[in-house]
């Protein structure tokens, strides 16, 4: 027996007042997933741990089977880790986005975590200049892609930076950034380099819409325990974001990059299936991760997001049940968190899942929604406890982490 798990980022959401009190779940046209839930289980699960943000990396580390509360030391760790870097295991990693303030002041407001979501190459150039200009002693930058970038300071795993907690600048669009400002100067070096690559860059040569950098997300270097070791099987992700890579390659997985993966609406679906289904020939366990949702809640788009779950069900559940049907292969369908259209961020609410295959008797749902998954009674209170649950009702190993 083998797994597939699919993975829709933020497709849970609440009943909207514009689609007459459904869920874009509710409405979209999802005949595959209805089908897995009748045939097979549903539930719920509790991908966030109490006390913990409900973020992409949480969850998707919870749906991996780790538990974010033992395992998870930051943002900026899991995209090192995604980027191949090799660090030292007292290094403090740093997520630094390139992004757009009003005025670099504590009069100052965000105006985009993105700079305009500026392309890799110009952002390159500017992360090497500030890296020549700007950059303080014990410090080291890593280019990474758009507006994401990897600051480090050598050895301060247990400094005072560690526990600085600078807002992700996506959360305060729009908003003031002196208390964050604030929490900035508590650290001389983090700050002087904050300052001085904002000077550097209002500079008359920087042709972009970058004219700060933001430090945020950091921890020590992400260590995950390997997938095979605690659950005995083979393992593979296959997505389009940074984060997801990086926890499958700290937890040894393979990780499979497809071309033309976007993270957006028009990302390339036959080959999330393609690679998925070629790495079942070799492997056990593969998690497709579909990032396209969550960015429809994060827009507010109600029929973007209806849209992107119905192609994750035409395009990613159809052809991987169409392919697997009759093998010895389980399909398992999830979201790692809630992005709910009315907030616009994501919340803490727990997610529908479904779990189809032989052994698996039906539950008695009669579709895949988050009404209908909350009321089964099926409940997992720790989301690390949702594959061992799957592994065991498959008759595979059970395990964790
Ligand atoms: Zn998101």
């Amino acid at each position: 027996m083998k797994l597939v798990f699919l993975v829709a980022d933020g497709m849970g959401d609440w009943p909207l007042e514009e689609l007459g009190g459904a869920t874009p779940l509710q409405a979209a046209h999802t005949p595959n997933m209805d089908r897995l839930a009748r045939e097979g289980v549903v539930g719920t699960c509790a991908t966030v741990p109490e006390d913990m943000a409900p973020g992409s990396d949480v969850a998707n580390m919870s749906l991996l089977g780790f538990d974010p509360a033992k395992w998870h030391t930051g943002r900026g760790p899991i995209e090192a880790a995604a980027m191949g870097l090799e660090l030292a295991a007292e290094d403090l990693v740093y997520r630094l986005n390139l992004v757009t303030v009003s005025e670099f002041s504590h009069t100052g407001r965000m105006l985009d975590y993105s700079a305009g979501h500026i392309g890799t190459d110009p952002a390159r150039i500017l992360i090497e200049d500030l890296r020549e200009h700007c950059l303080p002693k014990g410090f080291e930058l890593f280019p990474g892609v758009q507006y994401r970038h990897i600051l480090v300071q050598k050895g301060a795993a247990k400094s005072p930076e560690a526990a600085l907690a600078v807002r992700p600048p996506h959360d305060i669009t729009d908003q003031p950034i002196a208390p964050d400002f604030e929490l900035l100067k508590q650290s001389p070096a983090l700050w002087d380099f904050v300052r001085r690559a904002a000077e550097r860059l209002e500079g008359s040569r920087n042709p972009t819409k970058a004219n700060a950098v933001w430090p945020w997300g950091q921890g020590g270097v992400l260590r995950l325990p390997g997938f095979f070791e605690t659950f005995g099987l083979r393992g593979a992700v296959v997505s389009a974001v940074d984060l997801v890579k990086g926890l499958g390659r700290a937890a040894g997985m393979e990780v499979i990059d497809v071309d033309g993966a976007t993270g957006l609406l028009d990302t390339n679906y036959q080959g999330k299936v393609d690679a998925a289904l070629s790495f079942l020939d070799r492997g056990d366990f593969v998690l497709v991760h579909l990032e396209g949702p969550d960015e429809c809640g994060h827009g507010g788009l109600i029929k973007d997001k209806i849209e992107a779950i119905a192609r994750f069900d035409a395009r990613i559940v159809g052809p991987i049940l169409e392919a697997l049907e009759g093998q010895d292969v389980a399909i398992m369908g999830a979201c790692d968190h809630f992005t709910p259209i009315a907030v616009r961020t994501h919340t803490k609410d727990p997610v529908p899942f479904f779990l189809w295959g032989k052994g698996v008797p039906p539950g008695g749902a009669t579709a895949f929604t988050e009404e209908i998954a909350a009321g089964t009674g099926l409940h997992i209170e720790q989301g690390r406890k949702l594959l061992p649950f799957a592994l065991e009702r498959l008759g595979l190993s059970g395990g964790g982490a």
